[in-house]
């Protein structure tokens, strides 16, 4: 697999502050990429550097091939970014902001026709199509923004904390195109969410703490070395169960008619399970909660 985005040594201060300080990460192309850290950890500091918005103190970065220093505008024709906050015209149409932003990147106006009324049926916004974007609702508002940074039809789409404030119904509705558009055009999608659970289908994960990387590595890779799992074995509670289960040092206790018993790795389970012959049981995984606490010592969303 081809490296669409190479990140190397990266650093961006500002006066004393390191908001980024030398970081390196690589995303391949199609893949989908989750950047995650609380507020303040340098999320948007990074995004808005690979999107060319933001000038970088050192370091390399290149995109599609391109050299950020050198090739800022063949980058600007790679990427489509949905910001944290609406950059459209409140007072246009959706039809009019996006056929401005059409506009922007050259297109003839037969290519902009063509362009739109794709973006239209894929985000559904026939309906809304000739309303002003700033009577529209939460979600409404989002697929506009979404559908303006694919109006150039990029290779990337960054989004920045995307369905922050939209109701359940509506991210499920955003992450329904997101996931289409992946599947159909091969889109390599950059998403920093403070939503775990959106993190669960990435390919790769970043974790970025305090502007550096402290874990990188698959969702799974992630749990199997960080979370904290369980083997539940369900039997009656005993003595004798006991003196065997602190004889191995295990950390454990009993609830809901079972022990649960704390585990490093799923592969240690399987050691349990067949040293004392346990026939009744569960192996519970620790989500990606888990292992953002245990690896930043924080919650995400606090
Ligand atoms: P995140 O997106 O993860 O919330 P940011 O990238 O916005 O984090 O911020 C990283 C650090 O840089 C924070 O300590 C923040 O206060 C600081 N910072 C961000 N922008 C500026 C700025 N324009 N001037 C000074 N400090 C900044």
């Amino acid at each position: 697999m081809s490296k669409i985005i190479e990140v190397s040594h990266l650093s961006k201060n500002y006066k004393n502050v390191k908001a980024v300080n030398d970081i390196s990460f690589s995303v391949n192309e199609g893949e989908f990429f989750a950047f995650l850290g609380i507020n303040g950890a340098g999320k948007s500091t990074t995004i808005n550097i690979l999107c060319t918005v933001l000038e970088k103190t050192s370091g390399n970065v290149k995109i599609g091939g391109f050299d950020l220093d050198r090739q800022k505008d063949k980058i600007k024709d790679l990427i489509g970014i949905v910001f944290q906050n609406s950059v459209l015209d409140i007072q246009l149409t959706v039809r009019e902001n996006l056929v401005s932003r059409a506009s922007y990147y050259g297109l003839s106006k037969k290519q902009i026709r063509e362009r739109v009324n794709y973006l239209t049926e894929i985000f559904n916004l026939d309906e809304i199509m000739n309303r002003r974007y700033g009577k529209l609702s939460g979600g409404q508002k989002r697929r506009v923004d979404i559908a303006r940074a694919l109006i150039n039809e990029p290779k990337i789409l960054f989004l920045d904390e995307p369905t922050t404030g939209l109701d359940p119904q509506t991210r499920v509705q955003v992450w329904n195109i997101i996931h289409k558009l992946r599947k159909e055009k091969g889109l390599t999608v950059f998403l920093t969410t403070h939503y775990m659970e959106e993190t669960t289908d990435c390919d790769n994960v970043v974790i970025i703490d305090n502007g550096q990387i402290s874990a990188n590595g698959t969702p799974n890779n992630l749990k199997n070395t960080y979370a904290q799992n369980s083997l539940i074995w369900y039997t009656e509670q005993g003595e004798s169960t006991e003196n065997m289960l602190a004889e191995s040092k295990l950390n454990f206790e009993y609830f809901n008619s079972a022990y649960h018993i704390k585990i490093e790795k799923s592969t240690e389970a399987t050691e349990l399970i067949n040293k004392f012959k346990i026939e009744d049981y569960e192996v519970i995984k620790g989500d990606m909660d888990s292992v953002f606490l245990k690896i930043t010592g924080k919650r995400l969303g606090e």
